[in-house]
């Protein structure tokens, strides 16, 4: 099949692309750099089926494909932040013309949702069906509103019979192809263990996250494509949470270094718990992740380590 991945310069598309060529797909790449890397595209043109296209999807477009996969949007905090208004544009716009263009050739369409959607919770753990507490003016609120919106769009094409939109809501991913200075917990941690630096924990460190393996991501994303039926939005994360500060000890396990603890003041509106429930996807989709925080984080500090060493 052909299938259009925006955003395919950036860590999920980069993930997602290669699945989709290694099980012998077509696939059309679309990215324009924003916060996307051109290593991700040289890896996945080396592969046959792949074709990159240099884009802004704020802009409209045309692709014949039979599926268009929409994940082109900055996504960690720092970067989303760097410009507020351009990431409001592209959850909107972006999404918008990815739907268009879905119409236009009947293709399936796949929405990267967020568990940001759910904003600092008052549930827990969080449920499809909740509505969430999103501050609209904060200064998370260009990519968690922008991808409420997102949301509305596909819902409404859905109902009125024009794209068979199907919504993931993806909570905290990591591994492999992250960029560096991707801002993340993650990669900050793992990178300034690496380097022997303190650990930035923000706050007290007592905020939970749940950490999925990119791997367990993908393999949602193509169980939910491949189903019959469109179940409306879907939470796919590991439902394993973590303090911030179990995941620094976690992390300096993993490298090997007893580095420092620096406390950093927490950002404004950073969500105090957030955890999937994930009963949806495992009694539709029979998907659960599968790899373990601590292989995860060896496989992403490996990744790292090789391109420390470049
Ligand atoms: N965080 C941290 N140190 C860092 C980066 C992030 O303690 O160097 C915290 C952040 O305040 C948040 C959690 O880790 O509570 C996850 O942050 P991230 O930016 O990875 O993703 P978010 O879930 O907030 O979008």
């Amino acid at each position: 099949m052909r299938y259009l991945v925006t955003g395919a310069a950036g860590f999920l598309g980069y993930h997602l692309s290669a699945r989709l060529l290694r099980d012998g797909h077509q696939v059309i790449g679309l990215d324009n750099f924003h916060s996307g890397t051109e290593a991700n595209v040289q890896a996945l043109s080396a592969q046959p089926g792949f074709r990159f296209v240099r884009h802004d999807v704020t802009v409209p477009y045309d692709h014949a494909v039979d599926v268009v996969c929409n994940l082109a949007c900055p996504a960690s905090p720092p970067h989303y932040q760097k410009d507020p208004v351009y990431t409001a544009k592209i959850a909107f716009l972006g999404t918008l013309h990815a739907l268009e263009n879905a119409e236009r050739h009947g293709a399936r369409l796949l929405q990267a949702s967020t568990s940001e959607v759910y904003g600092d919770p008052l549930v827990h753990p969080q449920r499809e069906d909740y509505l969430g507490n999103v501050n609209p003016i904060g200064p998370r609120a260009c990519y968690d509103e922008g991808k409420r919106l997102a949301e509305t769009l596909c819902a409404d094409f859905h109902r009125r019979g024009r794209v068979d939109a199907r919504l993931v809501r993806i909570f905290n991913t990591y591994g492999p192809n992250m960029r560096h200075d991707d801002g993340r917990v993650v990669t900050n941690f793992l990178l300034q263990a690496m380097r022997g630096e303190a650990l930035t924990v923000y706050g007290d460190g007592s905020q939970t996250r749940s950490f999925c393996y990119v791997d367990d991501l993908i393999e949602g994303f193509a169980r939910v494509l491949a189903a019959p039926t469109n179940h409306g939005p879907i939470n796919l994360g590991n439902p394993r949470e973590f303090t911030m500060l179990e995941l620094a000890q976690a992390v300096q396990a993993e490298v090997g270094a007893k580095t420092a603890i620096a406390h950093l003041p927490l950002p404004v509106d950073d969500p105090r718990q957030r955890c999937p429930d994930i009963s949806k996807a495992t009694a539709l989709l029979d998907w659960r992740p599968s790899v373990e925080l601590t292989t995860g984080l060896r496989r992403t500090a490996t990744y790292f380590r090789t391109q420390v060493q470049r």
